[in-house]
Formats: C-alpha cells, structure tokens, sequence
C-alpha cells in the first residue's frame, strides 16, 4: 500500500463503521462518493471489517515512504477502530482499557484530596451559607444566563475571539461559525465542522449555562479550540497535503483527547488572566446585569471549579466498573464535583450510552496532557500552533513533553 492509498482505506473502513455505528463519524467533509459507496448494499459484517481493519494496520507499519509522524496518528487512529469494532460485536472490556486503547490515555482514579484546595478557596471565597455545595449553588443561580442574554453576549465574544485567533494562527481566509440554539441534548454545547472551513455550534439552552464560563466556552467550541483546529487541518492537511484521512473526525479515537486538551486550554492560548478580568468588569458583566461582580474573584472560582472535573470519570468507575446505582453517582458529584442534582443528571445521562461511556475521560486528561506540553518557563519547542497544524496522538504528546 502506498502512502496515497492508506488515507483512502482508513476514511473507506470508518465510513463502513458509521454504517453499523451511526453518529460514529461525528462529521465527514470528504469526497460524497465514498460516502455513497459506504452506504450501497447495507452494513458489511462486522467480523469482515476486523480483518480489514487488521490488514489495514499491518499495511500502515510498512508502508514505504510514510511520514513517521503520519504513521503514529493513523496506527493509533486504527487501534481505536479495531476496539470499536470489538466494542460492536459485543466484546466487554474493562473500563480503563477500553480508554487506553480508543484514546490512547489510561484513566485512573482521581484522589478526593486533590479536591482540597478548591474547596478551601470556595470556602474562603463565596458568601457565608449552609454547606459549599449549596454555596456553589447559590452562585450557579445567580450567574445562569437566559436564552436572551445569550443572543446579546455571544456575537461580541465571538468577535473578540475570531480576531485574536486569527491573528494568531493560520486559520484559512474563508471561515465562519453560526451559533444555533437548540433543547434537550445531552451536551451543553456542540461544534458540528460542516467542511470549507465552516462550522455550526449548536448551544443547549436546556443546560445551564453560566456568564463566568462563557468565554471559555466560545473559545472551547470555536476560537481558537474545535472550530479553529478543524479548518485549519481541513485546510492544510486534507486538501494542501493531500491527507484524506483528516477529511473526518471520529467520536472514539485518540483524536478526541487531542481535540479536547486543544479545547479545553484553548482561552488560556490566546487571553492572558488580566485581560480576561478587564474584559469582564468592563464590558461582560454589565451588559448582563451583573456589574457588581468582582471579576477577579470570579475568574478565582472558577479556575478552582475546574480543577473538580476529575470527580467526572470516577463518577464513570462508580457508574461502570464499581456497579454503583445512577442515584449514589449523582451524589457523588453533588458531594465531591459539587455539581447540583440537574447538571449531576445531565452529566449522568452523557455517560450512560454504552458507546459514548469513555468519552467523559477525554476532557480532565486531554487538558492534563496539554497543560503538561505548554507548562514550563520559557520558549517551548512545541506549543499550542502544533497541535493545531499537526497530526498528533496523546503519545507524541508525551513524548515532546518529555524533550
Ligand atoms: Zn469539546
């Protein structure tokens, strides 16, 4: 196999997946008659697209002429195939191999005492109450935006943060974001990547949505996280270089982590903290009623919330692996993630689907991974502009990390 023709073999088997799979490519910008092909005739069994899916991985370690970095991201993409087509027919795998071998990142329990700053800064921080948990609570309803709000504050972040990233990096001329609203999703937002550099982002107005983390959320769905990477590898990777294979995206592969950790540091990559609280006092806070915020102090809660997230996956352990009933898992996040019984629900909801339940770990160790590369005094060899132009697995990851 030549290195033209492994790009078309890889897309062909996800196309075939999808057919048993649906939503398993979560968006597909490539040429229309593969995609038709894929469709003619039904689903191919399952246990003939295991051997494809074998073939093709054998062919992609001895390829002559393939760029060795091109070799990773595809050996580790097919990896993730192989375990979803294991996952299809009916194979169970424990939890934290079933991530290690769809991210290429081994989850493992994150100790409650991690947690322990963040409560002693809540405690320090919030208004005197009854217990932090309903502390926290109390600040979620004051700062949860209306569907009103939301139409004034999002095209003036969009705004600020298309500028900044696009003087940043090399996101191509033609590209656009639409924001929809939409209701009753499992998800607080979505970035649908509909191909020539344009995206729709749809935002669950059913999910609480709060004006402290709105910025970040712009910036996490568009400018400069899922939005900004996918038009920039559509551009420079699918169509300059010619590949195919960045022509979709998978919703279980070593892909996500990268795009998550991308997302999930992607404010950080482009407003320093002082211009964050700037903004907020001058302009975001007032526009939505709320000027007597101290921005300083909010930017301070929510960094520390943040931190919490980790409580996620082990709710995923106690789900999954530790047979706990979806009642004790909503308690746990309302004890230990100090989230209230609605957002607890939703996130219960999020990781029940048997094919999505390893997703949730995506966010807290894609961030980790990212945070680690970027961490650090100085000029970085690598830094955020790569993961934005480059193919990379959360191994390459480690390994620059390491450099
Ligand atoms: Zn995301």
């Amino acid at each position: 196999m030549t290195p033209e023709t492994v790009g078309e073999e890889y897309v062909r088997l996800a196309l075939a997946i999808d057919q048993h799979n649906p939503g398993y490519l979560e968006a597909y910008f490539g040429p229309a008659e593969w995609q038709e092909q894929a469709q003619t005739g039904g689903p191919r069994p399952l246990p003939e697209l295991a051997r494809q899916a074998a073939q093709l991985a054998g062919a992609i370690a001895h390829a002559d002429g393939l760029d060795e970095q091109r070799r990773e991201f595809l050996t580790r993409q097919l990896l993730a195939m192989q375990t979803s087509l294991r996952l299809l027919q009916g194979e169970t795998l424990a939890l934290a191999d079933e991530v290690a071998w769809l991210y290429d990142v081994r989850p493992a329990w994150v100790e409650e005492s991690l947690f322990a700053e963040t409560y002693r800064l809540l405690d320090e921080l919030l208004p005197p109450g009854d217990t932090l948990q309903a502390r926290v609570a109390q600040r979620k309803q004051e700062l949860q935006l209306s569907a009103a709000q939301l139409s004034q504050l999002i095209p003036l972040i969009h705004r600020r943060l298309r500028q900044l990233s696009r003087a940043r990096f090399p996101l191509p001329e033609a590209e656009s974001v639409e924001f929809v609203f939409v209701q009753d999703q499992p998800w607080m937002a979505y970035n649908w990547y509909q191909g020539q550099g344009r995206s729709q982002i749809e935002i669950n107005t059913d999910a609480s949505l709060y004006i402290t983390d709105l910025v970040n959320l712009v910036a996490h769905e568009a400018y400069p996280g899922h939005h900004t990477e996918l038009a920039i590898k559509d551009f420079r990777l699918a169509q300059q270089a010619g590949r195919v294979e960045h022509c979709l995206t998978l919703v279980s592969a070593p892909s996500c982590v990268v795009s998550e950790g991308i997302a999930t540091c992607a404010l950080a990559a482009i407003l320093p903290d002082e211009e964050w609280v700037a903004w907020h006092a001058a302009e975001i806070f007032p526009l939505a009623g709320l000027a007597h915020l101290d921005a300083a102090r909010e930017l301070t809660i929510e960094r520390a919330l943040e931190q919490l997230n980790g409580a996620y996956g082990n709710a995923a352990f106690l789900l999954h692996e530790q047979g706990a009933a979806a009642v004790q898992v909503r308690d746990y996040l309302q004890q230990y993630g100090l989230l209230t019984e609605a957002e607890a629900d939703h996130l219960i909801r999020f990781m029940s689907s048997p094919l999505d339940r390893s997703y949730i770990f995506t966010y807290y160790w894609g961030k980790k991974l990212v945070e680690g590369l970027l961490a650090g005094p100085g000029e970085r060899p690598y830094g955020y502009a790569q993961l934005l132009t480059e193919a990379v697995t959360p191994t390459l990851i480690r390994q620059w990390t390491q450099a």
